[in-house]
């Protein structure tokens, strides 16, 4: 395999590290009026336009100044996956030799992009193939942002991004100014324009930064919740040590008031013999009538040096009907893009696995795979 070459960081702002808000303080720390922050975001977000000398209704002065000292630069793609149901998971590059994945769900209607939020993660859950890596980095508004440009770049006009999940590698919650950032740029209108039901955000129960999210960002929340006692969540998801299920739970009540019929997502991830019983299912019951909330049962996907095992067919099926019985609403996860690790849990961005040589695999930019 060829090594792709390391780009050298230019100096200077990158346009794509801002919200509006954020260019709008940057143009007016230069002398210039806010509006200049949606014509700016008009030229590269809806126009394409990346040459800062095509901004024609932008002053000369400020079109120099702004190729003097900024540049727009995203993640670049290495790696194209394709899976034999159209999922696709790409490796993008960061500018300083990071590897982070993102996975495009083509549905009936839609197209979801499932973003990373950070390099590695911390968290240590043990059903998680990130969390193995450990904890790199977090990543920058415009490498958040630029996967989502990046992909819808890719994809061309016919398939577009309609929804966003922050559910790729990483804690988003504990990156939150630059995940709330980029999750302000997918919604703005002078953007992608997305609407706050179609990003959504999931957590481990990062509780304090729940309560931030509630004032600072309104989209859609998820919870990874995966087990009903202290006991067992302890063990899969060890952040509940720090914060434990009633403050998670008493956070989601708060971010179920924000709007009339609003619901929160509860993940559950199945793993046989684990968190599955029926006993589960009641606690999970009584757990979850306490919030307006949904629930999305997730096979467990497995990956090499991990001993859990999906629970099976039967009993995710028998557990989505008890829970749909007592009136919570229950959905099973398709588990998508399984043929290339691309579903949850299984992206492990620098990790590269050279023996899937059976598989579709496109080469994109200078490396060269299989
Ligand atoms: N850190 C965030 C986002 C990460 S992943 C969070 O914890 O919510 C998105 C979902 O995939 C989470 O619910 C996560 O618990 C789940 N997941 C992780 N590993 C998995 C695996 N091996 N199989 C199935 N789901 C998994």
């Amino acid at each position: 395999m060829k090594s792709v070459q390391e780009p050298v960081k230019p100096t200077g702002f990158n346009l794509l590290d801002y919200d509006r808000k954020g260019l709008a303080a940057f143009f007016v720390g230069l002398g210039e009026k806010p509006f200049r922050a949606t014509q700016i975001l008009k030229w590269i977000y809806q126009e394409g336009v990346e040459d800062f000398d095509l901004m024609t209704n932008l002053s000369k002065p400020l079109r120099s100044y702004l190729k003097e000292n900024c540049y727009l630069a995203t993640p670049e793609i290495v790696v194209e996956q394709i899976a034999s149901d159209g999922t696709r998971k790409w490796a993008m590059q960061t500018r300083c030799g990071n590897r982070i994945e993102s996975v495009f769900i083509p549905e009936e209607g839609r197209g979801t992009l499932c973003v990373s939020s950070q390099i590695g993660c911390a968290l240590a859950c043990t059903f998680c193939s990130t969390a193995q890596q450990g904890f790199n980095r977090n990543l920058t508004t415009s490498e958040i942002i630029g996967q989502v440009i990046i992909a819808q770049k890719r994809l061309g006009s016919s398939k577009k991004i309609t929804n966003v999940v922050m559910m790729g590698m990483g804690e988003p919650l504990l990156n939150f100014d630059n995940v709330v950032a980029a999750m302000n740029l997918m919604m703005d209108d002078f953007t992608f324009g997305l609407s706050k039901r179609r990003v959504t955000i999931s957590t481990s129960g990062v509780v304090p930064a729940m309560y931030r999210l509630t004032g600072a960002c309104d989209v859609s929340l998820a919870v990874s919740l995966h087990a009903v006692t202290d006991e067992l969540r302890d063990e899969l998801v060890p952040i509940n040590k720090k914060y434990p299920l009633k403050e998670l739970m008493e956070a989601c009540r708060d971010n179920a008031k924000l709007a009339p019929r609003r619901t929160v997502t509860f993940e559950y991830v199945m793993l046989d013999g684990i968190n599955d019983s029926m006993q589960d299912a009641k606690g999970l019951i009584k757990l979850l009538k306490t919030v307006p909330s949904k629930l999305n049962l997730i096979p467990f996907n497995p990956f090499p040096n991990n001993a859990y095992r999906c629970s099976s067919n039967e009993v995710i099926n028998r557990f989505k009907t008890v829970l749909n019985d007592a009136g919570i609403v229950t959905t099973v996860r398709k588990t998508r893009g399984e043929d290339i690790d691309a579903a949850c849990g299984q992206l492990v961005g620098q990790v590269e696995d050279k023996s899937r040589r059976h598989l579709k695999l496109k080469v994109v930019g200078s490396e060269r795979v299989a």
